[in-house]
């Protein structure tokens, strides 16, 4: 049973959720409007003085760190470069964001994918689920609550005796992934033959970006939008855009964005940074035509799809015509090449299946290579998929009975 105070909590919760909701349908001028009030808000807050960065990654935070600039907020945009896609890095260099390397390790060299992999464990599904995974494969005295909730869902003691929570892996997951606790918990859950791991975001992103705010003593802006859903979705909606706290002072001005209002606002900054670009970098050799990274193709509005009596009710509901989506005619996301987080949820071709195609040596090298299993025995992304069940091994691009929508 909660008591009261949980129920209050619970309460306000819903509300600040509930308001948020109402804030992410307003119209995109609004939208545009509240971010700049809340960047200023942040950049002027007696905590935080200005002493801001911007963590830059793909589309979004390249138009976040542009219309920082565009409003009169101009701090230092950072970002680990190299585990982008070629193109994107480009846009950087033309920005002239400065490139952070992945975290050093103990014996003073760099950590790098491989070694992540090798170390600590592949990253696949997604990063909340690999870290649950990782706890249940290295067990100790003071995650066994935590491992009981993964399989069952209760909290135990420790968690106030809460049943079904969402710390329970999925079923489908808990059968490849959660023999670890079979007797303990009576179960029989299978046991993989490789290590899952969610240190490589940390050593390859998040260490670098901490340690650059420790040592400079700036704090971020962030491109985070809750619509794009994740593990931090649900934390934007009940801070909202800013938070500041004893431990993390981040912002994230488009936490109530679309998709589409970013499209918009990437346009507008496209605009923007043509006429500003040499203040972003004054090597004319750097600067690029447009701040949408070919990885993205264009963005591109598709015509309306409405029929007059349509259009007429659209108009005298909203007091002006409308309008057809954006789209970006390539990618709509992007992240580090050869990651396994969310390939279970990729049609093929998938990710795998273009590396193939694109570069033959270094798809067999990931395949086949890249990692170890727990007996040391080399294995590759080939191993994990064949394990979780995402097919690899036929070449999609070389049927003759392609399927529609394959390429
Ligand atoms: S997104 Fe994937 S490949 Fe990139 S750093 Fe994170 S885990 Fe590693």
């Amino acid at each position: 049973m909660k008591n009261v105070i949980e129920r209050m909590e619970e309460n306000q919760s819903a509300k600040k959720i509930a308001d948020f909701h109402v804030k992410q349908q307003q119209p995109y001028q609004f939208k545009r409007d509240y971010a700049e009030i809340r960047a200023q808000e942040f950049y002027n807050h007696p905590e935080i003085n200005g002493n801001c960065y911007v963590a830059v990654g793909g589309l979004d935070s390249i138009t976040l760190y542009l219309f920082l600039h565009s409003i009169g907020i101009k701090v230092p945009a950072v970002s680990v470069s190299f585990l982008e896609d070629k193109s994107i890095q480009k846009v950087h260099r033309a920005l002239g964001v400065v490139c952070l390397k992945p975290a050093l390790r103990e014996d003073g060299t760099r950590w790098t994918k491989a070694r992540v992999i090798k170390e600590c464990g592949f990253p696949v599904l997604s990063k909340e689920i690999a870290n649950k995974i990782a706890l249940l494969q290295h067990p100790s005295e003071k995650n066994a609550t935590v491992r009981h909730a993964i399989i069952t869902g209760e909290t135990g003691a420790y968690g106030g005796y809460r049943k079904g929570t969402r710390m329970k892996l999925a079923k489908k997951w808990l059968e490849k992934f959660g023999g670890y606790e079979n007797e303990r918990e009576g179960t029989n859950y299978g046991i993989p033959d490789f290590l899952v791991s969610d240190k490589c975001c940390y050593y390859l992103k998040e260490k670098p970006c901490n340690d650059y705010a420790r040592e400079t003593g700036l704090f971020p802006y962030m491109g985070l939008m809750a619509s794009e859903g994740g593990r931090r979705q649900k934390a934007l909606m009940l801070n909202g855009c800013n938070y500041i706290s004893k431990g993390t002072k981040r912002s994230a001005p488009f936490a109530i964005f679309q998709r589409q209002d970013v499209l918009e606002l990437a346009l507008e900054m496209d605009k923007y940074y043509l006429a500003h670009r040499a203040e972003f970098n004054p090597d004319p050799s750097q600067w690029v035509d447009t701040i949408v990274p070919a990885i993205y193709g264009e963005i591109v509005r598709d015509p309306v799809r409405m029929d007059l009596t349509e259009t007429l009710k659209y108009v005298e509901r909203y007091g002006a015509l409308p309008v057809g989506q954006l789209r970006t005619t390539k990618a709509q996301r992007t992240g580090c090449s050869m990651c396994g987080f969310g390939i279970h949820l990729e049609k093929r071709p998938h990710r795998f299946d273009r590396l193939r195609q694109e570069n033959p040596r270094e798809w067999e090298y990931q395949m086949y290579h890249i990692g170890v299993d727990i007996n040391g025995n080399e294995i590759g992304w080939g191993h994990v998929l064949d394990y979780i069940g995402v097919g690899w091994r036929d070449d999609p691009f070389e049927r003759t009975d392609k399927p529609e929508g394959w390429l």
